[in-house]
């Protein structure tokens, strides 16, 4: 089912959203993006006549109550971006009462899902290598789908629209959808966007395909990178992991980021990208830095000649021309991850060339897409969010998805 071809009047929908926005220490929120992100979603269901009982986690709780994670303050925020009223269920697993009375048109938000542990179904207060916690792990999972019923049980239809943790297979995010019949479960517009945004990246590409990965270590992006080797024309290296390849070509790194066990694999994926025709550009130089400090002395330097006591934090001119000439002209364009230690205003440059360039391809045509927090904040530091064309909500969720693995909050409803 989709959520425009869902009947919701008279309907109560029950819609799992990510409403983890960070609060400061008087539990005031400080960034509302994720509950403008649902927004859509939840103000077509009520516009259609439909009851919303809305879903969420905060933080991490471990399965307890724990006040500073508590839903309820938001309940004014939620209820002024909704333009109506917004009831509270102090208890997520016990508000049947409250779901049966909602009538068309009004809101009831859960109390935080992982208060209880059932929500992410892994056994708490056992350690995994004791003898018991097999056992306890095949408990937690019934009582998981015992949990996932209950929420299900308040509504009609069910409507994921928390793509942050669509990675996770929670009782809310994936185990609920098991008690609703495909007609009466959808995804919110928020994750047809980024499903969307994700098919765009590996399956309806328009060519030249230029993916940009920077970021502090190879190890963390590995996944990625070989599942884009079959699918760009160009593949930009950048960021720290830069030095992991110049140390494996035998370059001099004196004091850069570089992980010794990973240069086979830095060679290999240089051999890949040659065997598979993928332009591979790496930062031939970069700003090297003689302390991790923003007011640290710095030079230019070949990527591979670093003094002992230097650091490479940037990519060097030469490389940021390197880097715009690969996504000059490109059609399809995925950045993750920074080109240099962007939060220090002194080692933005390369980051920021990355983003210029993006922008400028984007308003000839390319699709852009721009996932992962950091490559987020970047593109935020630098002003060109409206610049680009998909800028992702998902951390883990996006990176899970490009690897090309299946997101069990999506498989849920799609099948
Ligand atoms: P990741 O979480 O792997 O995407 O890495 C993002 C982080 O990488 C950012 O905080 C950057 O400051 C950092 N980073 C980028 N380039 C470098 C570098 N050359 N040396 C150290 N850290 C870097």
């Amino acid at each position: 089912m989709t959520i425009n071809d869902y009947k919701f009047a008279g309907k109560k929908a029950i819609v799992r959203v990510d409403f983890n926005v960070p609060l400061n220490e008087n539990g005031q929120i400080t960034d509302d993006t994720r509950i403008r992100g649902a927004l859509p979603t939840l103000k077509h269901i009520l516009e259609e006549g439909g009851a919303l009982i809305i879903m969420s986690h905060m933080g991490k709780p471990k399965g307890k109550v724990v006040a500073k994670y508590s839903l309820k303050q938001i309940v004014d925020a939620v209820s002024a971006a909704l333009g109506a009223p917004v009831q509270f269920a102090e208890d997520c697993a016990k508000a049947a009462e409250q779901a049966a009375a909602l009538k068309a048109g009004e809101v009831l938000l859960l109390e935080n899902l992982r208060y209880y542990p059932e929500e992410e179904g892994k056994p708490v207060g056992i350690d995994k290598e004791d003898p018991a916690y097999e056992e306890a792990k095949k408990a937690m999972k019934a009582s998981q789908k015992e949990f996932a019923k209950t929420l299900a049980s308040y509504a009609d239809c069910y409507v994921n629209d928390a793509f942050g943790t669509a990675h996770r297979k929670h009782a809310s995010t994936a185990v609920i959808a098991d008690y609703f019949d495909a007609d009466n479960k959808m995804l919110g517009y928020l994750m047809e966007k980024e499903v969307q945004a994700v098919d765009n990246i590996l399956s309806n590409i328009k060519r030249p395909f230029t993916a940009i990965m920077g970021g502090s270590k190879v190890s963390t992006k590995i996944g990625i990178i070989e599942n884009l080797m079959d699918k760009v024309d160009n593949l930009i290296l950048c960021g720290g992991m830069t030095y992991t390849f110049a140390k494996a070509n035998g370059g001099e790194i004196g004091n850069s980021i570089c992980e010794n066990d990973k240069l086979e694999l830095a060679l290999d994926i240089i051999a890949q990208a040659k065997a598979k025709g993928v332009n591979l550009v790496l930062a031939t130089d970069c700003v090297a830095a003689d302390d991790f400090s923003n007011d640290a002395n710095t030079q230019i330097c070949p990527s591979n000649a670093i003094p002992e006591g230097w650091e490479g934090v940037d990519a060097g001119p030469e490389s940021r021309k390197a880097f715009a000439a690969a996504i000059e002209g490109a059609k399809t364009i995925l950045w993750n991850g920074p080109a240099g230690v962007f939060e220090f205003d002194n080692f933005a440059a390369g980051s920021k060339a990355i983003a210029e360039a993006i922008a400028k391809a984007t308003d000839e045509g390319a699709y852009s897409l721009i996932g992962g927090g950091d490559s987020v904040a970047c593109v935020n530091k630098f002003g060109m969010a409206d610049r680009v064309s998909y800028i992702s909500t998902g951390g883990g969720a996006l990176l899970e998805a490009i690897e090309g693995k299946v997101l069990p909050g999506v498989a849920a409803i799609k099948g």
